[in-house]
């Protein structure tokens, strides 16, 4: 078993798409092991995406990943990491495989519906981005 970290971001929660890209995902064999909804600060949003903040998009990014709340989660399963970002499809929805939740649900290449982590290392330190000791405490596959 594995973990990864899923952020269901602001344009689909304010769809009203939440609950069904969770459910979509638990119908793929992944289990719901820590979850919040909260608004992200323009410092939290900078940091999460530090790794982009050189490139043209990350000021659109901020703004777009603090325009409202979000759903930070801990999904559990075999080979979670590759196995979400397969689930997710490709950052561009017109470039998204059908049936991925991106090809049903994003908007845009920037409002596209949904977080996941790229590597076990980046799944760990995200999950630590969002979640205490005590919310993660006896979760760990
Ligand atoms: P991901 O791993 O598929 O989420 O993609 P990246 O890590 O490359 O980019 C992080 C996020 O930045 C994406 O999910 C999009 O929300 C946004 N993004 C990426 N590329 C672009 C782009 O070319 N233009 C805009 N406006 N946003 C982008």
């Amino acid at each position: 078993m594995e973990q990864t970290l899923t952020i269901i971001k602001p344009d689909a929660v304010a769809a009203g798409n939440a609950a069904r890209i969770l459910a979509l995902l638990e119908e793929k064999g992944f289990r719901i092991r820590a979850i919040r909804m909260m608004r992200l600060s323009e410092a939290q949003a900078r940091e999460f995406y530090a790794v982009h903040r050189e490139r043209p998009f990350y000021e659109s990014l901020v703004r777009f990943m603090t325009s409202g709340p979000v759903i930070p989660a801990v999904l559990e399963r075999e080979n979670a990491v590759a196995a979400l970002r397969e689930a997710i499809g490709a950052t561009d929805p017109a470039e998204a495989a059908e049936g991925t939740v991106r090809k049903r649900f994003a908007e845009s290449k920037e409002r596209n519906a949904i977080h996941a982590s790229d590597s076990v290392e980046n799944a760990w330190r995200e999950a630590r981005f969002f979640f205490s000791e005590a919310d993660l405490l006896g979760t760990a596959p």
